[in-house]
């Protein structure tokens, strides 16, 4: 088995993602949410000395865009603001939910860990095919005529239909770097429990030019996607999926419906290429761990139930991705 970079003697690093939580734009929603499963994560954390985590925004991104667009015909000293900013400023909130929520609940077990998040810029091709077909689903789902009304308001929005309903889609480029990786390797190392790529990272590009200077571009990063990179960057040990259902099933939402327990890549992997795992959803959260485990065999990728996190992290729930 290749030995991890970091020594043997290092304790284990975990990449948490979580999704599900984050569901609601719903502020008082979404902070109900994530104290219902901060306790769980407390225990993962317990559990494992340094964890790394990191979470979705795809309702809040939308929300907080037209939040500002809305105001802006109310108020002209509200401008409308681009997805690069939303995408900091819901890192930034859903940062603080969890901070605060992860402190107190540290403070009960009366641990003394120090809780950050890192608002985080993903280097991505300004050439990225997806900017030419968006696909990445954000916002809630809406009628025909509301789906309408909103393009008739912004000309960049695009809907594409989704079951009974409309869903805006933006482009989701692939994530290339970790603009703040060290700034989350230096807080790991001092013992931080750190919120980093939330929303999958501000999607930024290189200006041309000054090679050293970014500019945000309007897109949303598939968070499973900036997870994989974030545990490479990590060197994690460990990938955990934290998701609104209790693990990859294989004939999912079909009669024989049947959640994976214990299960080898090469398994995994042809269920994903039989087509098993939604596209946009679970298949996302698959490829990554396919990744993650291709460039280091003895790791181990886990996907539970957000409910269930302390259990999913000792193992004792959900699927179990290994070599
Ligand atoms: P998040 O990324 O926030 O965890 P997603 O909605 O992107 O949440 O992914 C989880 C969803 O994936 C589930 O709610 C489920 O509807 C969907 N899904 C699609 N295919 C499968 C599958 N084969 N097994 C389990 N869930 C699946
Ligand atoms: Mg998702």
């Amino acid at each position: 088995m290749p030995v991890t970079k970091r020594g043997a003697d290092k304790p284990r690093r975990i990449v948490i993602s979580l999704g599900g939580l984050t569901s609601s734009s719903m502020l008082s929603h979404q902070l109900e949410l994530i104290h219902a499963v901060a306790p769980e994560l407390l225990h993962a954390i317990d559990v494992n000395a340094e964890v790394i985590l990191t979470h979705g925004n795809g309702p809040q991104i939308h929300m907080a865009q037209r939040a500002f667009a809305v105001a802006s015909t109310e108020d002209p000293t509200v401008p409308p603001i681009d997805l690069p900013e939303c995408g900091a400023m819901t890192q930034g909130y859903i940062g603080y939910h969890l901070q605060q929520t992860l402190a107190a609940e540290m403070h009960k077990a009366g641990k003394h860990w120090h809780v950050a998040t890192v608002i985080t810029q993903i280097e991505v091709d300004a050439d990225d095919p997806s900017f030419g077909n968006p696909t990445k689903a954000i916002g809630p789902r809406l009628t025909k005529r509301q789906a309408d009304s909103l393009m008739e308001q912004d000309a960049s929005f695009k809907f594409v239909k989704d079951g009974e309903g409309y869903r805006r889609v933006v482009a989701s480029p692939r994530p290339r770097r970790i603009v703040e990786s060290e700034s989350i390797l230096n807080l790991l190392d001092n013992d931080f429990v750190v919120i980093a790529c939330g929303g999958g990272g501000i999607p930024v590009v290189r200006d041309s030019d000054d090679l050293g200077c970014y500019v945000g571009v309007p897109a949303v990063i598939e968070k499973d996607a900036a997870a994989g990179l974030l545990g490479d960057d990590c060197d994690a040990d460990e990938f955990i999926f934290l998701t609104d259902v209790d693990g990859a099933a294989v004939n999912w939402g079909k009669e024989g419906q049947r959640f994976l327990g214990d299960i080898t890549v090469p398994e995994i992997h042809a269920y994903m290429k039989a087509g098993e795992f939604g596209s946009g959803t679970m298949e996302p959260k698959v490829r990554a761990a396919l990744r993650f485990l291709e460039q280091r065999p003895d790791r181990v990728v886990r996907i539970g139930n957000v409910r269930n996190a302390a259990a999913v992290v000792r193992g004792e729930a959900g699927t179990c991705i290994h070599y």
